[in-house]
């Protein structure tokens, strides 16, 4: 009756010690004890059992491409788009689809298998499309990769980047880009959400852009986004991603737009490690955090999930790939440091971001696909905190990838002989037991 049963499972909505039941590629049932039995079972022993990670805002052309062709000495967004308009010139199908590919195997390593990606159509070439093409077939198999027409020079200011952009969009590319805060004017950066917007209803698509990612409280593009969204009809297909200026903005300018917001139904993708990072450079002390304003836009109402941006790019000499990573700087950055705060941070890493990218038969619902992961966690808070090993990455009712369990062997006399972390915290009296 079933192909795969996984035993013993904690959820992420705090069930715990259910049994999934799995036949082909979809989860067939979710009950506390199943009777049957299948070729193939899985005791999760009371670990946390999610869908995968889905990373909503992603550059998949320029991962892994650290110290090409010189590091980022200032260390800022600016020389970070300058050093990769270096870089693009030498760019090459084959050595950007080796990069993406390495990438893909290091995501799967850590349970990430959704991710949208931006790919620069800067270049009239399109090598980066045409790679990244290549790649959302080759890792069709294990990730689901969505590619969004990113235009990193502007959409006006550079010349060509009209007719690449839309070239992009007729190759395949899934949704229209932008980053209006980047064009030469204010208003100039207000038409391109406009045209952008316009190109997204004309052709059925989504939009997400890169969204007043600068200190500047000034820049307001996200109010013109949330307008074009309601203008052209496309609520809830449209993400506003960084909107880093919201920190710095002034708070009655802000009462009246996260509600704009909220009717437009914005989608909102912080990067956390990457605000943390660029924004707040022109400051002496106090340093701004440059984060938007994730409390006050979940308590709106907003669908909000966190994306890596980068790794091992001009822009970020870090990152591994581990949405828990995010999630874990997400909280600090936040300070959404509560039982409930944390719950909402990891389903910012998974069902938002799930939400955001419109995928389907996502989540443990009886008819949803068989992906899941197994933690050496035993709930999403315990998750955040020690961004554990992931036991098993499953992916359509296959086991793709699994890591041994994080234990230490202890040689201190009067001490247990093994120490597994994901057994050390207090058991709170909210966790009902
Ligand atoms: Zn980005």
């Amino acid at each position: 009756m079933f192909d795969l049963i996984i035993r013993n499972a904690n959820l992420p909505d705090g069930r715990s010690r259910v049994d999934i039941g799995i036949l082909g590629d979809k989860i067939a049932e979710v009950a506390a004890a199943i009777e049957a039995t299948a070729p193939e079972e899985i005791d999760a022993t009371g670990r946390l059992v999610s869908p995968p990670f889905v990373d909503p805002h992603f550059h998949m052309d320029a991962t892994l491409s650290l110290g090409l062709p010189r590091l980022n000495r200032s260390g800022t967004l600016l020389e970070g788009i300058a050093l990769w308009g270096e870089l693009r010139p030498t760019l090459t199908r084959e050595a950007l689809v080796e990069r993406a590919l390495r990438y893909c195997d290091l995501a799967v390593t850590q349970g990430l298998l959704h991710i949208r990606s931006h790919v620069d159509t800067s270049d009239p070439r399109l090598v980066t499309v045409e790679a990244l093409l290549e790649v959302r077939d080759k890792v069709a198999p294990y990730i689901d990769l969505q590619l969004v027409a990113f235009p990193q020079d502007g959409y006006f200011r550079s010349p060509g980047a009209v007719d690449a952009l839309n070239r992009a969009l007729d190759m395949g590319v899934d949704v229209v880009g932008g980053i209006p805060h980047f064009e030469r004017t204010m208003s100039d950066g207000a038409s391109s959400v406009e045209a952008l917007c316009r190109i997204a209803a004309e052709r059925g698509l989504p939009v997400d852009m890169h969204c007043d990612e600068t200190d500047d409280p000034m820049s307001r593009h996200i109010e013109t986004l949330a307008k074009e969204t309601i203008r052209f009809g496309l609520q809830g297909r449209i993400a506003g991603s960084h909107l880093t200026s919201m920190h710095s903005m002034d708070n009655y300018y802000v009462s009246k737009l996260i509600p704009l917001m909220a009717e437009a139904e914005i989608n909102v993708i912080p990067n956390p490690l990457i605000n943390i990072m660029l924004q707040g450079r022109h400051d002496t002390y106090p340093k701004r955090r440059g984060l938007t304003r994730v409390r006050e836009l979940m308590e709106a109402g907003l669908n909000v999930s966190f994306g890596h941006d980068c790794v091992m790019d001009p822009w970020y000499s870090m990152g591994s790939g581990d949405m828990l990573e995010v999630g874990h700087m997400a909280i600090h950055l936040a300070q959404m440091a509560g039982i409930e705060d944390r719950k909402k941070i990891f389903d910012a890493l998974t069902v938002n971001s799930a939400k955001t990218m419109e995928i389907e038969g996502y989540g443990l619902d009886r008819g949803c696909n068989a992906d899941l992961i197994i933690l050496q966690a035993r709930d999403p808070l315990e998750a955040l905190r020690l961004k554990p090993n992931r036991l098993a990455v499953i992916r359509r009712g296959k086991v793709i990838a699994g890591t041994p369990a994080r234990v230490t062997e202890l040689r201190i006399d009067g001490r247990p002989q093994v120490v597994d972390g994901s057994y050390y915290a207090p058991v709170l009296p909210t966790d009902g037991v």
